[in-house]
This record gives C-alpha cells, sequence and structure tokens, in this order.
C-alpha cells in the first residue's frame, strides 16, 4: 500500500461499523428465517460505506485552480463543487439505472442480472487501475523524481504497481468471463461447451504470461507490459468460461462472484480505502465457499471447474428421443386424486416452477393437502432452478413452513418409501441418468430419486421440453410415473379445484 497517511479515527470507525455490517448481513443470509434481517444489515453497511467515502472524497478546490483530492484524514474545506457535482451525477444515474432494473427484473432472469453485475465489478476494477497507472499522483501511489536533465516523473511505488497489476488482471477475467456467463445464461449463446484443442495448455501459458507480465511492469512501470496484462487477462476470461456448459454454470455463477470480490479488494489497495477491502475480502472468500459447496453438491473438482472445462463432454448422451417411446398423461383430477389418497407427498420444484411463478398456488395445494392429513414436504436440489437458493426463496416468498423444506442429502432416502412424488418443472435435478450414463453430461451430479417413489407426478408443458441441461429424462417414461402437460401454475390451481 501507499505510505501511511494520517487516517482520521472517524473515517476509520465508520468503516470499521461498515465491515462489522457486512459480517452479520453475511450471517443473517445463512437461513431463510434471518435473511431480511440480514440483508437489511448489508444495506445499512454498504450506505455508512459510500457516504463515508463520498464524505472524505469530495473534490477540493485548490487556489491555483488545480482540483486535488481530500486526504481520507480531512474533511474538505473548500469544495469543488463543480467535480463534485459530476460525481454525484455518475452516482444518482448508477442508482436509477440500479433501481428500476432491480425492480422490473423477472425472478427467472435474476442469474443473468448478477452475471451482469459482476461483469460491471470486474470493469470496474480494470477501469480504476488504469486510471491509477496513468494518473498516479491523484492516487498518491508515486513519488516525482526530478531528473538532473529532462521532465520530471511519477515513479509508482512497487507494492502499488504489483497490487494494479494483479487487480487489473482479475477484474479484466471477470469482465469477460461475466459477459460470457451473461449470454450463456440469457440463452443469447448456447449453453453447450465450446472446447478448444489444447485448451488447458492454453490457459496455463496464458496464466503463467499473466503473471510475468505484472512482475516486468513491477519492476519496469513499462506500459507494454501493463497493456499486455489487460488484454491477456480479457482474453483468458473468456476461455476459461467457454468450455463450461451443461448443467454446470452454477459453480461459474459463484466463482465469478468470488472472482469480482478479489477485484474490489485488489482496488481497494490501489485507492487506499479500508472499506472495499474487507467487502471485497468477504465477497470473494464467501463466494469461494459457496463454489466449493456447489462443486461439492455436483460432485466436481473445484481444481478442473477453476482450470475451466469440467464436465465438457458433447451434451448427446441421456437418453432416447422422446417421440419414439410410450408415456402416460394424467389430468388435474388424477393427480388430486392420487394425492388426497397418499400418506406423504414430496414435492421437488425446479426452474419451470419459478417461470411459471407457481409458488403460491403450490403453497395453497400443500395447505389443502395437509387438511386432508397428507404429509407435505419439499425437496430441494443445491442447484435446481437458476441461482443458488432459487428454490428456497421463492417458497419462502409464498409463505411455506421453513420446517417443510429439506436439502437433497437429508430427503433423498425418503422417496422409497414416499406415495408421491411430485415435480413442478424440474427436470435436470431428477434426471437418473447422472448416476447410471456415463455418456451424459450431468453424470456424477447427485440427483433427487424421484422414481423411488409409488408414483412420479410430473409436470412440464411438452414432451419435447429439456432442461437446462439439453438431455432427456428416463423418468419420464417409466410406469410409476404420470405426466401433467401444462403451464406449472394453471395445471396446479387445477388440481386445487379438484381437490374440493
Ligand atoms: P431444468 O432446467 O432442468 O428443467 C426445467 C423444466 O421446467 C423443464 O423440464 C421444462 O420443460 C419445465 N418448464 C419450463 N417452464 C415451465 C412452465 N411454465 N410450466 C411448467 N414447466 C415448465 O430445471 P432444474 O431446476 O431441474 O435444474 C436446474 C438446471 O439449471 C441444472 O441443470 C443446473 O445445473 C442449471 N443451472 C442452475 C443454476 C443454479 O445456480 N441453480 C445456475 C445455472 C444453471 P418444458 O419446457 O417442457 O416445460
Amino acid at each position: 500500500m501507499h505510505e501511511a497517511a494520517p487516517v482520521n479515527p472517524w473515517v476509520a470507525f465508520a468503516y470499521l461499523v461498515a465491515g462489522v455490517c457486512f459480517i452479520l448481513a453475511l450471517r443473517g443470509l445463512s437461513s431463510p428465517a434471518t435473511s431480511r434481517r440480514g440483508n437489511r444489515l448489508g444495506m445499512i453497511g454498504m450506505g455508512i460505506a459510500v457516504l463515508t467515502t463520498i464524505l472524505t472524497h469530495l473534490p477540493q478546490a485548490a487556489p491555483e485552480g488545480w482540483t486535488v483530492y481530500a486526504p481520507a484524514s480531512s474533511l474538505p474545506i473548500a469544495i469543488d463543487w463543480a467535480s463534485a457535482a459530476e460525481i454525484l451525477a455518475a452516482i444518482a444515474i448508477g442508482a436509477i439505472i440500479g433501481l428500476t432494473t432491480a425492480r422490473r427484473i423477472a425472478m427467472t432472469a435474476m442469474p443473468q442480472l448478477v452475471a451482469a453485475f459482476h461483469s460491471l465489478v470486474g470493469l470496474a476494477a480494470v477501469l480504476v487501475g488504469i486510471a491509477a497507472y496513468l494518473n498516479p499522483g491523484a492516487f498518491g501511489i508515486s513519488s516525482v523524481v526530478v531528473p538532473m536533465i529532462g521532465e520530471p516523473f511519477n515513479v509508482i511505488n512497487p507494492v502499488s504497481k504489483v497490487e494494479m497489476g494483479l487487480g487489473v488482471a482479475i477484474g479484466a477475467i471477470t469482465f469477460s468471463g461475466s459477459v460470457i456467463a451473461f449470454l450463456k445464461l440469457n440463452g443469447s449463446m448456447s449453453g453447450k461447451p465450446i472446447l478448444l484443442p489444447g485448451r488447458h495448455v492454453i490457459n496455463l501459458a496464458t496464466l503463467a504470461a499473466i503473471l510475468l507480465l505484472v512482475a516486468q511492469f513491477a519492476h519496469t512501470q513499462d506500459a507494454w507490459p501493463f497493456w499486455a496484462v489487460v488484454v491477456l487477462s480479457f482474453a483468458i476470461g473468456f476461455l476459461l468460461i467457454i468450455p463450461i456448459g451443461g448443467a454446470d454454470m452454477p459453480v461459474v455463477v459463484s466463482m465469478l462472484n468470488s472472482y469480482s470480490g478479489w477485484a474490489a479488494a485488489a482496488m481497494g489497495f490501489t485507492l487506499g480505502n479500508t472499506a472495499m477491502i474487507i467487502t471485497g475480502a468477504l465477497v470473494g472468500s464467501s463466494g469461494a465457499i459457496l463454489s466449493y459447496i456447489m462443486c461439492r453438491a455436483m460432485n466436481r473438482s473445484f481444481i478442473s471447474v477453476i482450470a475451466g472445462g469440467f464436465g465438457a463432454t458433447d451434451s448427446g448422451g441421456g437418453g432416447a428421443a422422446a417421440i419414439d417411446r410410450p408415456w402416460k398423461r394424467g389430468s388435474a383430477e388424477d393427480a388430486a386424486f392420487l394425492m388426497q389418497q397418499a400418506e406423504q407427498v414430496i414435492i421437488v420444484p425446479g426452474y419451470g416452477m419459478a417461470v411459471a411463478q407457481a409458488q403460491h398456488a403450490l403453497r395453497e395445494m400443500g395447505d389443502k393437502l395437509k387438511e386432508h392429513g397428507v404429509r407435505v414436504k419439499y425437496a430441494i436440489h443445491p442447484v435446481a432452478g437458476r441461482m443458488p437458493g432459487h428454490m428456497n426463496v421463492l417458497l419462502a416468498e409464498a409463505n411455506v413452513p421453513y420446517d417443510d423444506v429439506f436439502e437433497l442429502e437429508d430427503i433423498n432416502s425418503e422417496f422409497a418409501q414416499t406415495d408421491v412424488a411430485f415435480v413442478i418443472g424440474a427436470n435436470d435435478v431428477t434426471n437418473p441418468a447422472a448416476k447410471t450414463d456415463k455418456s451424459s453430461p450431468i453424470y456424477g451430479m447427485p440427483v433427487l430419486d424421484v422414481e423411488k417413489a409409488k408414483t412420479v407426478l410430473f409436470i412440464k408443458r411438452s414432451m419435447g421440453g429439456v432442461g437446462y441441461a439439453g438431455v432427456d429424462n428416463e423418468v419420464f417414461y417409466r410406469d410409476n410415473t404420470m405426466m401433467l402437460l401444462a403451464d406449472a401454475k394453471k395445471m396446479v390451481e387445477e388440481i386445487v379445484k379438484a381437490m374440493d
């Protein structure tokens, strides 16, 4: 970091309070019951951090007409309102765009939005790094050297050069990786893996080159290694994400989340901002832990995710075409009858429930079944839907009791003793090909054993539609399966009606 500037104790205290709020926010978010409080604490912490940063960094008007930045230790005395207005206008524009996007976005498009936001964090880190390189004096990370002959020039502190180089590299990887993740999740780019020959060698060589170039930049302060780091890092972000396809995108999203945190932390060092370092480190480490948990849930190795291109077989496997095989179709009345006779029903929600926004109707159905003395449980697969916790959020929104909601490992053994497995818009997470078919792109991922229930009721809109991994599901054609082909919300509403 830069030479120790005296730090105003109130500023340090405000950043500390913000940091504590973020930690408590993470703690709150670990359970649905406390997540609202966690979210509120996070917002309060961010409010404190942003306000403190604005107050301590408002541009000061200097007598010669130069704009200098107030050190964190002193509040500005004469504010340069013209520059301050520019900053406040930029904040206002960003806030308006953020607010309208967040209000308008459909719940199902949330993963794309998260990927898009990660890309902005990455880009911001790159831009801060470039600004610091072009104008190190304004960031207080350099000293002016006046040679005997020639113009005075800025020498950037070696440590700051390493921070800048690494920050720019992580930021650029986050940016281009997130753009590809956004395109894949948005359906603008095929979810199929794109496999370059020798990609592991290319990736390793590029990463090694980036590290060498950062060292070269720290040593010489030349422009070419700096810009080469920027270009190569954009390229490697792209190369790391294009080979990942099929059902493995959840890990990518949480991994990019982690990268965006490290990029922000690196820039916190460049800017000398403690709150940014704390926040970045929290996001980086919690994202890394989440990636690790997701990898374990999907039975993938963490290293192969970071190296890129895991699970990257052709997504052609996974069962014969739907048209040729016999299957049974049921009606809402059949479903209502079967479930009312049952002792236990396990509901398995998936992405289709989110698309149809069927969670409220589903809760109503669960309540009705309970009135009939049926035991109702919800089974949540760790990657059901399109983002971590997607199903938990929707069920919580519909006030489904937390005690009725179970994780995969806690409920999977119960399907064998259950009368009805009610699958609503879930597909990949129930596909037995993950257990048996080595050619399937989801092979190795733990799945919910719905086929072991006495009867499986399966809601989807058509027999032709496939899940995210693009593979057919053996369960559709089993003797104990009844397909309920309709929009999930409509079908559940009809089932509820049929129960009266
Ligand atoms: P899938 O994407 O496998 O299947 C969704 C199912 O819902 C399809 O069978 C589809 O069939 C049906 N469907 C879609 N719309 C409707 C509707 N309106 N009404 C009724 N049914 C509908 O979902 P899963 O939740 O089972 O699996 C999640 C997949 O997404 C996994 O492969 C996972 O890896 C991946 N993923 C998960 C992320 C996460 O973090 N959770 C992030 C990114 C990807 P039809 O079209 O015929 O209706």
